[in-house]
């Protein structure tokens, strides 16, 4: 395993994409796509980005979960929201 720079936050070596506070509300519908479609996968070494293949929760995971939480969403909201795509029930459907 690679060692990574800010390995207590379980963040990889990339930066996270920014969230602007001022323009979050205009993200809010590709955040919630972004946080459905960059989902786990579980290998032996690990959870893996199903879409992008990176080690998850990849940077798109981790940009729509924070633009989410900074639009008021709860982590609890985007844990039904993730599996009620899981199930094909999605809001833009
Ligand atoms: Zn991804």
């Amino acid at each position: 395993m690679k060692p990574s720079v800010n390995q207590e936050n379980g963040f990889t070596e990339l930066a996270d994409y920014p969230v602007d506070p001022a323009t979050v509300h205009l993200d809010l519908d590709i955040a919630q796509k972004a946080v459905t479609i960059h989902v786990a996968q579980d290998w032996p070494g690990g959870p893996i980005c199903r879409n992008c293949g990176e080690r998850w929760p990849c940077r798109l995971a981790r940009w729509g979960v924070n633009v989410l939480l900074a639009g008021g969403w709860s982590h609890e909201d985007i844990t039904k929201l993730v599996e009620h795509a899981k199930a094909g029930e999605v809001p833009w459907a």
